[in-house]
């Protein structure tokens, strides 16, 4: 299996290649150069299987030769074993033909524990083998950070630099699953600025190559390959729990870089049969806007209480769009250079005709996503996060079939944003017994300013090498 980029001027690599590497040398995305597919029999066989052995069968196609298969099933087994459900993603019921599909039993509690933990034990795996190091430098507005360390915490092939706003939006629950790891390994920054800056030193970081090689910088957020591949597991074992490949089910998804979604559509690929994949977002509503007008447009952030979907733009849409430009990576490059340069553009009416084929979308404003998290409470007696709540309102207003089974993804576990969850439905969502402590255990940050040069000696001086 090789892996191209999504502006077609990288050069072409392997899996290992493609996973450490994260963004592309042409500031495009790595995708496969071409989508496996598995056979109704192989889909309905993954039917009661332990979730590791279900995700074995799925992503193994994608792995070329960079494991044995006993390999692989090892590093799955340790990826796993830290959730809090033997289901490890179980579904839920909430109404005559809706579903919950929950993600959030990993360490932080949130989705992106399915995919980081993987990450972590992949990264390990293929850097001991190689006697290597990396620097894993990121920048977060709450999830991601606290993921990423949960998964590098302790391991001997990384170090993990995590940029976040201080006194920024990051919740309580949040920060403190940053900053209260002991680990030697473990580097947690509050950064004098906003998100944006923390992501632009990022972005800066990576654009300076000297620096990029001299501490094997790596990226683990949601453009890394490795991350979208995990999550396409669980589209398929829901969606076989409630009868694929025999019946076609629906997912609604809680939308901020097209990540997490953009991986439905890669289970499609493979031959899943999803009849709808729904686009919610928050009022950041970017992905929703280019449905309906099918101009991409960049426009303000607005700070929600669904947090890790305030976004402007979807990282992850360029590999939809590399697929919507028939693969055309050239004019992929010319559309994101559009974007960079006037804040927008405009898909070709071909392009704009098979995105609304593939996807419906809906925007919850808060007024809609407190109102779900009320009637969810009241009709299925289930606390759901802020940002599932956006999910359930989406899949309310482009429900289609009601033949057809609705999962939304529960993406987070609701006491992680206790506050607006209390205020939309007077319950207090308690912390898991797992992580009760949470409250009492010391913090630990560094702060520095908003500057590039600081952030890279901090970098330098604490990386152990
Ligand atoms: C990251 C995140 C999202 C958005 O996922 P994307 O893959 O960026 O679209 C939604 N909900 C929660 C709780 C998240 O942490």
């Amino acid at each position: 299996m090789r892996y191209v980029s999504t502006r077609g001027e990288a050069p072409v690599l392997g899996f290992e290649d493609a996973i450490l590497g994260g963004l592309a040398r042409d500031g495009g995305l790595y995708l496969p150069e071409e989508w496996p597919t598995l056979s109704e029999s192989e889909i309905a066989a993954l039917a009661g299987l332990p979730y590791e052995e279900a995700a074995f069968r799925i992503m193994r196609p994608y792995l070329g030769d960079a494991f044995t298969d006993d390999e692989f099933r090892a590093i799955l087994t340790r990826a796993y074993a830290r959730f809090g459900h033997a289901a490890v993603c179980p579904v839920v019921q909430t109404g005559p033909n809706d579903w919950l599909l929950e993600l959030h039993h990993g360490p932080t509690l949130a989705f992106k524990d399915v995919a980081m933990q993987l990450i972590g034990q992949l990264f390990e795996a293929l850097l001991a083998r190689r006697g290597q190091r990396v620097t894993i430098v990121g920048a977060t507005s709450g999830d991601t950070g606290s993921a990423a360390i949960e998964a590098f915490r302790g391991l001997p092939s990384a170090d993990v630099f995590i940029l976040f706003p201080d006194g920024g939006r990051v919740s309580e629950v949040q920060r403190r699953q940053m900053t209260t790891p002991t680990e030697a390994n473990v580097h947690a920054i509050a950064i004098d600025g906003n998100f944006d800056d923390c992501q632009g030193m990022l972005k800066a970081m990576f654009n300076d190559f000297a620096f990029r090689d001299e501490v094997g910088l790596a990226a683990v957020n949601s453009i890394n390959w490795a991350r979208v591949l995990a999550q396409v597991v669980y589209y398929f074992t829901a969606a076989v729990s409630l009868g694929a490949p025999h019946r076609p089910v629906s997912f609604s998804v809680p939308t901020g870089n097209f990540g997490d979604i953009f991986a439905g559509q890669v289970a499609r690929h493979m031959g899943l049969p999803i009849d709808r994949l729904v686009i919610a977002t928050n009022e950041n509503d970017i992905l929703h806007r280019t449905l309906q007008t099918g101009t991409y447009e960049k426009q303000g952030l607005r700070a929600t209480i669904s947090p890790s979907m305030d976004i402007q733009v979807s990282s992850n849409f360029e590999r939809l769009l590399f697929e919507l430009y028939g693969r055309d990576g050239a004019a992929v490059a010319a559309a994101m250079g559009e974007l960079s340069a006037q804040g927008r553009f405009t898909l070709p009416q071909g392009a704009l005709t098979t995105l609304r084929e593939g996807f419906a979308s809906a925007r919850a404003d808060e007024a809609a996503a407190k109102a779900a998290i009320r009637g969810t409470l009241e009709r299925a007696g289930h606390v759901v996060c802020p940002h599932t709540a956006c999910g359930i309102v989406a899949a309310a207003a482009e429900r289609g079939d009601p033949a057809v089974p609705l999962v939304t993804l529960a993406t987070a576990h609701a006491a992680k944003f206790p506050d607006a969850v209390e205020a939309a439905c007077g319950v207090r969502p308690p912390l898991p017994s797992r992580m009760s402590d949470l409250y009492d255990r010391e913090e630990r940050m560094t702060r520095l300013p908003n500057d590039l040069a600081a952030v890279e000696a901090f970098v330098k001086e604490k990386r152990t090498v």
